[in-house]
């Protein structure tokens, strides 16, 4: 998505051979017109699958999220994030490491808001090891719903989470894919189509 690379070029901050922050339009601050275009381009992608609901994780995934729930019509769920949930029978639970905070956190979504005759579209702000795409998938696993595929909005494609979800057969659109961060510069995978 041209935007969002020029946006990505233009306002991101190189922070290390790994990490991109983009806390003037994603992270922090959000450019409400980027996140419609954001939400516009995905819901077109995923525009056959009968999507039913969005699930995406607090709280940068929301802002995308909601945008594209807002053009599908459907509604939006954000999974929840905790230093450690209790066990209960009123929650679908699973723990997440983030391999770029050294932590882990438990992530929670009330079973009152994914049924097992949904199909669940995914979105997150980034893709890096995948943990975080994988502890949604398995609450979507848990809820006995289907997943109709995940949409990133920043995949880094030099990281392993892109090939170990799509491997696992589940549908990954990127928006924008990171080839490298090397020497302070953004590159990013050119994609077939446009
Ligand atoms: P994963 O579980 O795929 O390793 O990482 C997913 C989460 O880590 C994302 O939702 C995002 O919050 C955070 N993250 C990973 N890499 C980056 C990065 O380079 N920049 C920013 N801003 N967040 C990142």
């Amino acid at each position: 998505m041209k935007t969002l690379k020029d946006k990505i070029v233009q306002e991101g901050k190189v922070l290390s051979d790994i990490v991109l922050k983009v806390d003037s339009f994603l992270n922090h601050q959000i450019d409400p017109q980027l996140m419609k275009e954001i939400g516009e381009e995905f819901a077109a992608r995923f525009k056959n699958a009968g999507i039913t609901k969005i699930l995406t994780i607090e709280s940068s995934g929301i802002a995308p999220a909601v945008m594209t729930g807002l053009i599908l019509d459907v509604p939006v769920v954000f999974a929840r994030k905790r230093k450690s949930v209790t066990l209960s029978d009123d929650l679908y639970t699973a723990s997440v490491y983030s391999y770029t905070k050294k932590e882990t956190n438990d992530i929670a979504v009330s079973i009152d808001y994914i049924d097992s005759d949904d199909t669940v579209l995914i979105i997150d702000d980034f893709l890096a090891n995948g943990q975080a795409l994988l502890g949604l998938l398995n609450i979507v696993k848990q809820a006995g719903a289907s997943t109709a595929g995940a949409g990133i909005v920043i995949e880094k494609g030099f990281q392993p989470g892109g090939d170990l979800i799509r491997e696992n057969g589940t549908r990954v659109e990127s928006l924008a894919i990171v080839s490298s961060l090397k020497h302070g510069k953004v590159d990013f995978l050119e994609e077939a189509v446009e």
